[in-house]
């Protein structure tokens, strides 16, 4: 698709619901009725960067900070391929805390309990440390770009630059990670043609898997006064994305259903042509002590889908769970 076709789509909601035919229709076609469940383990809220669309921000001096034990993350993984899920998500916090030698030592040990997929959410790595992590057999890493415009992504991320980003992920599929990124929809000052340039990067790029979730104004962050983003011009963002990239597998996030409780993530999954969702796991904690620490801190207004929930969504959707680990639909037929 051109900038000109992809502008015009997302201007017009009168339109959508034909827009959302066509993303279901390639979303039928090239990804089928099979819906993939990723559990996600959030072990680490500390974070060394100042986004300032996320609770978790470093100057953000009220929230309440954890770090689970080695020994907690791999049970918790371990407890999550019990519960039948084959991709566990391991998310953080750019936290240094997690070394390179505690980071291989969490994915080995999990891999020897589990068949499972491995898919690392933690940020910034040096090469050496993504090396290590692919080699001890974490297979899949997101690193979401958040926006192409350049200025935006400057002023958003207090002083990073967009071109180190893409930097990263270029490099993070050089490794052979399958990849994820995806962008915020709604970030105060974003304009039409910025998030067309997301759907080109999208659809230039096709990324391995694709996350995309709207801006939410979070209370303890510079941006609490600002508007949430559109539902109807995030479900356009999921549709032309979908049309574009074919089989990618693409994420209804957790920030969907806390824009929508009810009928975010259906929306996702049933218009804009999504085909995974990430439930959060950290419920799967042994004890209620950490249940309570680890899983009530994280952000204050962030809603957490449970797998129960997450499979009643595909219900709804007319998808089922599907039983293998989900890698990428790009590289099937390649060695994974
Ligand atoms: S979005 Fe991620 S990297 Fe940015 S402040 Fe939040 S936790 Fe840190």
């Amino acid at each position: 698709m051109n900038r000109e076709t992809i502008v015009d789509a997302l201007r017009d909601q009168g339109n959508q619901d034909a827009l959302f035919a066509e993303a279901d229709r390639v979303r039928r076609d090239q990804v089928g009725d099979t819906a993939q469940l990723r559990g996600v383990v959030h072990f680490s809220n500390y974070c060394r960067c100042n986004d300032l669309y996320c609770g978790l921000l470093k100057d953000n001096d009220q929230c309440k900070r954890f770090r689970m034990s080695g020994n907690d993350i791999v049970n918790t993984a371990l407890a999550v391929a019990e519960a039948g899920l084959k991709t566990v998500v391991l998310q953080s916090g750019e936290d240094p805390h997690y070394t390179r030698a505690k980071v291989c030592s969490i994915i080995e040990r999990i891999l020897d309990g589990a068949d499972v997929a491995i898919t690392l959410s933690l940020g910034r790595r040096c090469r050496e440390d993504l090396i290590a992590f692919r080699d001890a057999g974490a297979e899949r890493y997101l690193m979401k770009h958040e926006t192409m415009n350049p200025e935006l992504y400057t002023r958003m991320r207090s002083g990073f630059r967009l071109e180190d980003r893409l930097r990263n992920i270029d490099e993070l599929r050089e490794l052979g990670f399958q990849v994820g990124v995806g962008n915020i929809v709604g970030l105060p000052g974003q304009t039409l043609e910025d998030l067309c340039d997301d759907i080109l990067f999208f659809q230039e790029f096709q990324p391995d898997m694709i996350n995309i979730g709207p801006f939410i104004p979070h209370a303890q962050t510079p941006l609490k006064d600002e508007a949430a983003g559109d539902i109807e011009l995030m479900l356009r963002v999921f549709a032309l994305t979908r049309i574009v990239t074919g089989n990618t597998h693409m994420a209804a996030a957790n920030t969907v259903a806390t824009l929508d409780p009810d009928n975010g993530q259906y929306r996702a999954m049933a218009q804009g042509g999504a085909n995974v969702i990430m439930p959060n796991c950290n419920p799967f904690l042994q004890s209620r002590k950490d249940k309570i620490e680890y899983e009530f801190q994280i952000t204050t207004h962030k809603r957490y889908v449970s797998v129960d929930e997450a499979k009643n969504v595909l219900k709804r959707a007319g998808r089922t769970a599907g039983k293998d680990k989900g890698h990428s639909l790009k590289m099937q037929g390649e060695q994974l």
